[in-house]
């Protein structure tokens, strides 16, 4: 299988392709994708262009039609795209499959979105004059997604951006061509006029960049890791463009004295180490109360135990792979800095299975402290620590004390300490009695502090950074 760039509706031949691997057994090549120079991102750029104008005027019609066929055809196909999202990057079956239709479900919500539309009308302050204010889309927009979630990050970028009107350059994880080109295939197909979406494959450093400093992107799109994030900001703001990002997460979730033990442990299990725990919203900070703690380290690590790891296409598999060698190496360099700070570490060991993968158990790290590296900097892996606290108030201090802030949770029986916490937790999203991953589609997605920059995702909050705004006077 070949994966290619989509430029101005046509399918490009291009000459290098890096193998795209499955993490489940490395003997399977999945196929070979275009690894596209800087040149490429100009030709799409300049597709893009070309093709926004009369795209930013077509009819809400035109625009819900096109969404609709996308994500009908995402849930018609999503056992089959599920798989092919579980075999590039290592997510169970159930994962991808759920993944897949989360995708279309997103589409289907800007279809929709493209006929709500909006805009305000209203009287001036001044006799006779009428103000308007109105959104127009805000011109090429380039879309730079990460491996973790290869079809719905697209989904929830590129939807948007068409439903508001813009055109798009989408720039998939080098890791991941595999559901990105699988999703401009439906796209070509859609009835998008040529040129409006564009797909260019390769490594971030060369392409993802020259998206980012091209004259003629209007505004950059990013979800990935707070050091590529950083160097595109830098380059956003020099070249003053729109800039929305989503980066890593250490998320919370306090467990107090008074929380249903049962649905605290399923919580944590779920947050921290389904998906292999490779997820921004991922529950990598427990913070236990002291009267619970042991109770609930023990019933932890029972399940922990458990867990069946192993290939992401056998239907038994509950944990898949770690993405690629390099986060495996990643996630055991972690284990070993926290077994050095003094953290107690449970599993955390590579696994042999039939087929050659980058398998790993899950792991839990006890008798940590905020301090610790393992609490402070995102691993990206199925690995949680565990910090033993005093009461509520202690618990709220150390859930704050991240440089991150994207989701944080709590489980508890008591109303006081829920509200308190949804009003004081410093997190884009706050779960009560739920695990800080697995959120819905139809409302924002996002962060505060170092997690995010600029709109919010998803929702329609999302027209924010997919549109901007213009007030006009009229005095008649
Ligand atoms: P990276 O930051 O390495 O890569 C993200 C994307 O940026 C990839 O497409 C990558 O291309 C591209 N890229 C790399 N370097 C540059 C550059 N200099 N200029 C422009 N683009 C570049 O992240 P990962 O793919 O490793 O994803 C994991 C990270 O994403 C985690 O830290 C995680 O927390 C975060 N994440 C955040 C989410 C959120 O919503 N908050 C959701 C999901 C993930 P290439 O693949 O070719 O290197």
């Amino acid at each position: 299988m070949e994966f290619r760039n989509f430029i101005g509706g046509e399918w490009r031949e291009t000459a290098a392709a890096s193998a795209n691997i499955n993490p489940s057994d490395i003997s399977d090549v999945i196929g070979y994708a275009a690894e596209s120079d800087a040149a490429e991102i100009d030709h799409a750029v300049g597709a893009a262009k070309a093709a926004a104008v009369s795209w930013s005027a077509s009819t809400p019609q035109q625009r819900f039609d096109v969404l609709d066929f996308i994500g009908s055809e995402l849930l018609a196909r999503k056992d089959e795209l599920g798989h092919l999202l579980a075999r590039e990057e290592g997510k169970t079956l159930a994962e991808g499959i759920a993944e897949t239709a989360r995708a279309g479900q997103i589409f289907k919500f800007f279809a929709g979105e493209a006929l709500r539309g909006g805009g305000e009308a209203m009287a001036s302050v001044r006799p006779g004059v009428g103000v308007e204010i109105t959104r127009s889309p805000v011109g090429v927009v380039g879309l730079i997604t990460p491996w973790n979630f290869p079809m719905a990050i697209p989904a929830w970028k590129t939807a948007p951006a068409l439903a508001y009107g813009n055109a798009v350059v989408l720039k998939p994880a080098e890791l991941t061509p595999g559901c990105a080109h699988a999703l401009a295939e439906i796209i070509a197909r859609s009835g998008l006029p040529d040129g409006v979406f564009n797909l260019v494959l390769g490594k971030g450093k060369v392409t993802g960049a020259r998206l980012v400093e091209h004259r003629d992107t209007d505004a950059i799109s990013f979800t990935g890791s707070a050091e590529t994030g950083s160097e595109i900001a830098a380059t956003c703001g020099r070249l003053r463009k729109k800039l929305q990002m989503e980066m890593g997460g250490k998320n919370p979730m306090v467990v107090l004295d008074d929380a249903d033990l049962d649905l605290a442990v399923e919580a944590c299990l779920n947050g921290a180490f389904y998906s292999t725990g490779q997820r921004c919203t991922a529950s990598s900070r427990l913070i236990v109360a002291g009267g619970i703690h042991d109770r609930f380290v023990a019933s932890l690590t029972g399940r922990i135990a458990a867990l069946r790891v192993g290939n992401a296409l056998d239907r038994a598999t509950e944990i898949g792979p770690v993405v690629d060698g390099r986060q495996l190496d990643k996630d055991l360099s972690y284990l070993d800095i926290a077994a050095k700070e003094g953290g107690q570490v449970f599993g955390g060991q590579t696994l042999q299975r039939t087929t050659n993968g980058f398998f790993l158990a899950p792991a839990l790290i006890t008798e940590t402290n905020s301090g610790m590296r393992i609490n402070q900097e995102e691993v990206f892996g199925p690995i949680a620590s565990v910090s033993r606290v005093e009461d509520y108030e202690a618990a709220l201090q150390v859930a704050n004390d991240t440089p991150f802030g994207l989701s944080a949770g709590i489980c508890t029986g008591s109303l006081k300490h829920a509200t308190h916490f949804k009003a004081n937790a410093e997190a884009g999203m706050v779960m009560v009695n739920l695990p800080t991953a697995g959120v819905d589609y139809h409302v924002p997605f996002g962060g505060t502090k170092g997690s995010s920059f600029g709109g919010r995702e998803q929702g329609a909050h999302a027209k924010e950074f997919y549109s901007k705004i213009k007030t006009s006077y009229t005095f008649a």
